[in-house]
């Protein structure tokens, strides 16, 4: 009898197969690098097709699969577990149609995010999703984790995005949900029991997704303020004036902004004096000149009001980069730091303020050597921390105490990263037992078996 392997090179190249050494390391594990495991072999399906063949195979065969895409995810989900195949989608990447009129691009799940949004701009639209690791993330990476970002006040996450897609089960069963439409509601609307789902029930292979007009301006500005308070009202007074322009909310602690201006040299700080709080604030429209008037009296106002300690606004698109990179220079710290606990929870926004001090006090009080730095995309209530020793064996034990406190304040214990592998013990402090109790009916419904990225989630 031939072995699952012998059987899938009659589906896949030669080139589409690796085994032993020849499995890169990169395969190895996601972006958060831990417990790097090489998986057992390493398939790259070209179409839907081989897909559902190979997931045919291994279906038969009980042969445990892990879904990988850019593997920038932060939770584990894409590592591999020991001796689990490694299903990568790097070779499903092309965008497929961008429709002008119905404003709908069709892309294939292994396309980088950024070459999505490239093609869209191409046609003068607009693909209403952006992450630090644009580059590299994968369409279906982002349906799979509903990825958030920095766009989310205004359009949403990803699952606001998206119209249809294409799936195939564990079984190898195609699942075709292309829908292009705003509205239809001919049965359940199955996409989302895929959307978020961290590849546990389903490989996702083609995207529909909605895309906007491309705003012809956007407007930049760095704030300081001195407390949560003046955040939070300055939060509503922007919503107020700006509505739907406003589509970057981005807070940075003292901490954190400090921090990231110790580590990269670069780095510009605008401002003379030090404040409490640093605040990205990012305005879009499709008015020119009355945009920026709008914008910059906005800001003057709340100045003069006192409810800001200064403000800056971005001259030219140099300067918004600059900002930018201040605010995105969490990834040159993760490499700076060592061992940090590094956690994306949400909260209700009103509890961010006492939160975030309550949470330092009672670190610092069992680790007075311990750096907290906090930032986020506060407008969409998701509060990054991240916490460090220096010392690989307290790194555990800091998370443990930060999801407590999530459980304490009735928190998300995961905004936009995921549960994947790093998060799953946590998930009752999120979730009740009926809601997890429903999890694994949905779960064990569609993958009898739990093959399809096991353990992860549940
Ligand atoms: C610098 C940096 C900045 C980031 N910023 C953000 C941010 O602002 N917001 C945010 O939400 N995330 C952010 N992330 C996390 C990460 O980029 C997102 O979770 C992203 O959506 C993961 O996409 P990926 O293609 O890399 O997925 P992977 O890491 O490859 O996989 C993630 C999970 O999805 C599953 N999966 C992947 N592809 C598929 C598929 N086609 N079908 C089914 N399951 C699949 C995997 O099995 C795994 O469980 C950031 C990461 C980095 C490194």
């Amino acid at each position: 009898m031939q072995t699952l392997i012998e059987q899938l090179t009659h589906i896949l190249e030669p080139s589409a197969l690796f085994l032993g050494d020849d499995i890169s390391e990169k395969y190895h594990a996601d972006w958060s690098g831990a417990s790097a495991c090489a998986p057992a072999a390493l398939l790259k399906p070209k179409t839907t097709e081989q897909l559902s063949q190979i997931m045919a195979l291994c279906y038969e065969q009980n042969q445990p699969v892990v879904v990988q895409g850019g593997l920038t995810g932060l939770a584990g989900g894409a590592t591999p577990l020991s001796g689990e195949f490694a299903i990568s989608l790097e070779r499903m990447n092309a965008v497929e149609e961008i429709d002008a009129r119905g404003m709908t691009a069709t892309v294939l799940a292994g396309t980088p995010l950024q070459v999505l949004q490239e093609a869209a701009e191409e046609h003068d639209l607009f693909m209403p999703l952006d992450l630090g690791a644009r580059g590299s993330c994968n369409i279906g990476g982002n349906v799979a984790t509903n990825a958030g970002g920095t766009e989310v006040i205004r359009y949403g996450m990803t699952r606001s995005l998206v119209l249809g897609l294409e799936v195939v089960l564990a079984d190898g069963t195609v699942i075709n949900a292309m829908n292009k439409m705003v509205k239809n509601n001919s049965g359940y609307d199955l996409k989302h029991l895929f959307i978020g789902s961290e590849g546990t029930l389903g490989i996702v292979t083609r995207v529909v997704v909605q895309l906007q007009p491309k705003p012809l301006v956007c407007h930049t500005a760095l704030c300081a303020l001195e407390d949560y308070d003046s955040v939070t009202k300055l939060l509503t007074e922007l919503k107020r004036s700006l509505g739907s322009g406003l589509t970057g909310f981005e807070l940075m602690w003292d901490n954190y902004y400090n921090k990231v201006l110790e580590v990269d040299s670069d780095l510009q700080n605008p401002f003379g004096e030090e404040h409490h709080f640093y605040l990205l604030v990012e305005y879009k429209d499709n008015e020119t000149a009355l945009g920026a008037e709008r914008f910059e009296a906005e800001l003057f106002g709340h100045l003069e009001a006192e409810l800001l300690s200064d403000a800056v606004v971005a001259q030219s698109h140099q300067d918004a980069e600059e900002f930018w990179r201040i605010r995105d220079g969490i990834g040159e710290l993760l490499k700076a730091l060592g061992p940090v606990s590094n956690q994306d929870v949400s909260l209700p926004i009103a509890d961010i303020g006492v939160f975030s001090t309550h949470l330092e006090t009672r670190l610092k009080a069992k680790y007075p050597d311990i750096g907290v730095l906090l930032f986020g995309h506060i407008g969409d209530n998701n509060l990054h921390v991240c916490a460090y020793t220096g010392r690989e064996e307290d790194k555990l034990l800091i998370t443990e105490d930060i999801m407590s406190m999530i459980g304490e304040y009735s928190g998300a214990i995961t905004a936009e990263h995921g549960v994947g592998v790093l998060k799953r013990d946590y998930l009752e402090l999120s979730r009740t037992p009926e809601e997890i109790a429903l999890m694994k009916t949905i779960k064990k419904a569609m993958d009898p078996k739990g093959i399809l990225n096991p353990g992860r989630v549940i």
